[in-house]
C-alpha cells in the first residue's frame, strides 16, 4: 500500500506529467470580459461551474443534479459523471464533471456543448479560449418563454401582498465577544445595537416581515444563522439576509466600511477576515458541517452569487453617505455564516474596532443609528431594484 502511495507521489511529481499552463479562459458577456484559469489536477482541462455565471448562467442544485440555464435553455449536469442532458436527450462528454475541495468543475469541453445548446446566444472559440455571449439576446431569450420542448421551471409570482422577509443577523454574542477595541469595546455589543435599530426601523414598513438571528447577548452557531433564516422563509417568498460585523486588524490605522457576498476568498486580505469571522465556530459546541454540505450549499447559493453581489454594492453605496471611510468595496469570501442561507446574503464590515476613533464611532448611540438608516435603506434599495427587473 505504501509502495503504491510513493510510486503514485513520485509519478505525480516528475517533469512532463503535469500539463503546461495553458492560457486563462475569457468569458465574455458584453462589454464584460472575466478571466478564469483552467485547472487540470484531475488530468483534463476544468473550469469551476460558478464561472459560467460570468456568462449569465444560473446555476442551481436541484435534486442531486446541477442545472445550467442560459438564456431560456436547461442543460443537467451531474457530479461524478460525464452526462450532458440537453432537450431530453443524454451527451456523453471525455470526462466527469467532480468536486474537489467543496467547489464543482466542469471539463471545459462543457463549454462547446453549452454554446451547442445555447440556440447561437453562446460562441466558443476552444483554440483561442474565448467564450462569448451575446449580452443583447441573452436579455430578450431570458423574457421569452422557453420553447414548449423544454420545461420552463419558473419561481412561482409571490402575490402581491406577500410580505418580505429580512434576517438581520446581529454578528457573535454571548461567550463570543468578537472582535475587541483597545477601549474595550465588544463587536458582539455594537452589532446588537445596530442590527435592533435596523430591525426597527424596518418594521415599521408592514411590507417587511423582520426577524433577528438574534435579540439578545447570545450565541448562536454559524450554521444555525442561515438554517433559521430558510425556516423563517414561506416558500417564494422575497427574502434577505444581512450579517452585521465590526471589522478589525493588527494596524490599528486601518479604517473604512466593506461589504462581502458568499464566494471563494479572492485576496489575503479577504482570506483575513473571514478567517477573523469564522473563528466564532471555536465557541459552539457542535461539529462542523461535512464537506458534502458544503458543497451542495454552494451550489444552491450560486444562483443568488449575482442579487448578492448587487445587493452588496447597494449596500456599499448607501454607507459612503454617511461613512468616514475609506470605501473599502465589494469583497468575496466563504463565510460560514452565509453559507447556509438559500437567499441573497452578504455581511457587512461597517467599521474597524481596532482603531480608535472608529470604535469611539461604533460604539456611540447617534452614530449606530446613522449607519443602521443606512443599512435599512440598502435593504429597501434591493426590493425597489428587484421588483422593478420583474414588473419591466
Ligand atoms: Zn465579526
Amino acid at each position: 500500500m505504501r509502495a503504491l502511495l510513493v510510486l503514485i507521489l513520485t509519478f505525480a511529481t516528475l517533469p512532463g506529467f503535469l500539463p503546461a499552463q495553458s492560457a486563462p479562459w475569457r468569458l465574455q458577456a458584453g462589454a464584460d470580459v472575466t478571466s478564469v484559469a483552467e485547472v487540470s489536477d484531475a488530468g483534463y482541462p476544468a473550469i469551476p461551474v460558478s464561472a459560467l455565471l460570468s456568462l449569465g448562467a444560473r446555476v442551481s442544485y436541484a435534486g442531486g443534479d446541477i442545472v445550467v440555464r442560459l438564456g431560456g435553455r436547461e442543460v443537467g449536469l451531474r457530479v461524478d459523471s460525464p452526462g450532458v442532458t440537453a432537450e431530453g436527450r443524454t451527451l456523453l462528454m471525455g470526462s466527469p464533471v467532480y468536486s474537489r475541495g467543496g467547489v464543482v468543475y466542469v471539463p471545459t469541453e462543457f463549454l462547446r456543448i453549452l454554446a451547442g445548446a445555447s440556440g447561437g446566444l453562446l460562441s466558443v472559440d476552444p483554440q483561442t479560449h474565448v467564450a462569448r455571449v451575446d449580452a443583447a439576446a441573452l436579455a430578450s431569450a431570458a423574457s421569452t418563454p422557453a420553447p414548449a420542448a423544454i420545461p420552463a421551471t419558473p419561481a412561482p409570482a409571490p402575490p402581491a401582498q406577500t410580505r418580505r422577509l429580512v434576517v438581520i443577523d446581529a454578528g457573535h454574542g454571548g461567550v463570543d465577544p468578537g472582535a475587541v477595541g483597545p477601549n474595550g469595546t465588544r463587536e458582539k455589543m455594537v452589532t446588537l445595537a445596530v442590527s435592533r435599530r435596523v430591525a426597527e426601523l424596518l418594521r415599521d414598513d408592514p411590507r417587511f416581515e423582520v426577524r433577528m438571528t438574534r435579540d439578545r447577548d447570545t450565541l448562536i452557531a454559524l450554521r444555525d444563522r442561515g438554517r433559521f433564516a430558510n425556516q423563517w422563509r414561506d416558500e417564494g417568498q422575497p427574502a434577505l439576509f444581512l450579517s452585521i460585523h465590526c471589522n478589525a486588524h493588527t494596524s490599528r490605522a486601518e479604517t473604512g466600511y466593506e461589504t462581502y457576498f458568499l464566494s471563494e476568498a479572492r485576496t489575503a486580505d479577504a482570506r483575513r477576515v473571514q478567517q477573523m469571522e469564522d473563528a466564532a465556530a471555536q465557541y459552539e459546541e457542535r461539529p462542523r458541517g461535512t464537506g458534502l454540505d458544503f458543497i451542495l450549499s454552494d451550489l444552491r447559493q450560486n444562483q443568488y452569487l449575482r442579487e448578492s453581489s448587487d445587493w452588496a454594492q447597494m449596500i456599499q453605496n448607501r454607507l459612503r453617505e454617511v461613512h468616514p471611510g475609506p470605501n473599502r468595496g465589494v469583497k468575496q469570501a466563504g463565510f460560514a455564516v452565509l453559507v447556509g442561507a438559500f437567499m441573497p446574503a452578504v455581511l457587512v464590515e461597517i467599521g474597524f474596532i481596532s482603531n480608535r476613533a472608529e470604535e469611539s464611532m461604533l460604539a456611540d448611540a447617534q452614530q449606530q443609528e446613522t449607519i443602521a438608516r443606512q443599512l435599512a435603506a440598502g435593504v429597501r434599495d434591493f426590493f425597489q431594484v428587484a421588483e422593478r427587473r420583474q414588473g419591466s
